[in-house]
């Protein structure tokens, strides 16, 4: 499957990571992470500061699945508002979920600080925009339930969101928890330090085609025929991950992004706010570094690459539209544009751990619009799992979930 097409703005920004290093020969290591976007970084990053040998393994180029066409934005906001989570998963795991995926921000921004890896992090203040009336009703909501959970969130009427952020929308949720980064650096960055410090096996165009179970672990065998004997495995195969799962767990979205030509930076919105709203599927935009504008949304289910590819200019046409709605005194004109593939699941939340029966294969799979910052989680809860610590995180996010 094309995990996305078109010219994603950070392989075109960054220098491609340009690392040819197909496995050529056996080899044996305590844990294979699958995958080298985000997630299987991020798995990496954790596994090595524990100690743990590990190699990563991907059949493309580093990174270059969906991180390289990720707009990240780093948001607690989960698809599912946390008013409507609470009537699919109960209360305490809704309200768990939300403040682990807070918590995830400030862990990455760690993670970022103490390697001196440096994609662009940024913290910005984050807008949810009431598309409608409806929208609205959700918003107070939604308020009143953060508030009595203690999640950082304030109301803005429709005229004091005008004349804050010169938006006229029937009001807004707004927080100063977000944050803002570029994934395919973060993913390269963290990939090049932990080499760099000799602690880390990576393997690029090396596809795991199939796995056997063995006692204390598992035998992978490469698109070549070379065998990978570990103790563990870990799934960060994004989207693609559905070859190692018994069952779907998610349903793949087509989305779409553009980004602007630079503008002078008097010229962007106030606060630079990461910027969405509540209808369904939702618009949202951000600001970058060199002073464009990246927009997304436009979601549509997912049949197949060519059929996403072929609404691409359709769909240009439509995001340009939207930011013009907003920010009709902002120039805007388009200098690339994407399409990516996208998931989601029923209530929200992303699948970390081991599939039921199937102790030493752990999954990492960060569905949804928050996928970074679910990527965060599952290196930790994975990390705990693999040395011992209870992680309360685990069973909230677990495939066992599915059963209920
Ligand atoms: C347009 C767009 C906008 C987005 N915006 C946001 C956002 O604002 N905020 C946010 O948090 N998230 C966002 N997301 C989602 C986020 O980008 C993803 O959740 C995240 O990048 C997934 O990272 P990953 O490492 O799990 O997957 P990927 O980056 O896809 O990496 C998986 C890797 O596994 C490799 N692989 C797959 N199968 C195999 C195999 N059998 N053998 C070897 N290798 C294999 C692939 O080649 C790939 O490189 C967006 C996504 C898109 C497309």
């Amino acid at each position: 499957m094309d995990l996305h097409s078109g010219l994603p703005y950070w392989i075109v920004k960054n220098q491609l990571f340009n690392y040819h290093h197909p496995l050529k020969e056996a080899c044996t290591v305590d844990v294979a992470i699958i995958g080298s976007g985000i997630t299987g970084a991020l798995v990496a990053h954790e596994l090595c500061l524990a100690g743990i040998s590990c190699a990563v393994f991907d059949k493309r180029t580093i990174a270059t699945g969906s991180t390289g066409a990720s707009t990240a934005q780093l948001q607690y906001e989960i698809d599912v508002p946390l008013s409507a989570m609470i009537d699919k998963v109960g209360e305490s795991a809704s309200v768990t979920a939300y403040h682990a995926s807070l918590q995830s921000i400030t862990d990455l921004e760690q993670v970022f600080e103490s390697t001196g890896v440096h994609p662009n992090f940024k913290r910005v203040s984050s807008l949810f925009l009431a598309s409608n009336q409806s929208g609205f009703r959700l918003l107070e909501r939604e308020y009143e339930v953060r508030r009595r959970h203690n999640l950082p969130v304030s109301f803005l009427h429709a005229d004091a969101l005008l004349a804050a952020h010169r938006i006229e929308a029937p009001g807004a949720l707004k927080n100063t928890a977000a944050a803002q980064m570029d994934s395919y650096s973060a993913a390269t960055g963290l990939l090049k330090y932990h080499r760099k410090k000799s602690d880390l096996l990576l393997f690029s165009h090396t596809e795991i085609v199939s796995y056997q179970e063995r006692k204390g672990g598992y035998e992978l065998l490469t698109g070549e025929g070379i065998p990978i004997s570990c103790k563990y495995v870990v799934v960060a195969a994004g989207f693609e991950a559905g070859q190692f799962l018994p069952k779907q767990v998610m349903d793949l979205i087509s989305t779409y992004a553009l980004i602007s030509q630079p503008v002078q930076p008097s010229q962007l919105w106030p606060e630079r706010s990461l910027i969405w709203e509540t209808a369904t599927p939702y618009f949202y935009m951000r600001t970058t570094s060199d002073n464009r504008m990246m927009v997304g949304g436009e979601d549509v289910p997912f049949r197949n690459p060519e059929r996403r590819d072929r609404l691409l200019r359709w769909k240009i046409k439509r995001l340009e539209r939207k930011f013009r709605e907003v920010y009709p005194e902002i120039p805007f004109v388009v200098d690339m544009a994407w399409c990516g593939t996208f998931s989601s699941t029923k209530d929200g939340l992303p699948f970390i751990g081991p599939w039921p029966g199937k102790k030493r294969m752990h999954f990492a799979l960060g569905y949804g619009g928050n996928g970074i910052t679910f990527s965060m989680i599952a290196a930790q809860v994975i990390k705990n799992k693999l040395v011992g610590v209870k992680d309360e995180r685990e069973k909230i996010f677990g495939f066992e979930r599915l059963g209920r």
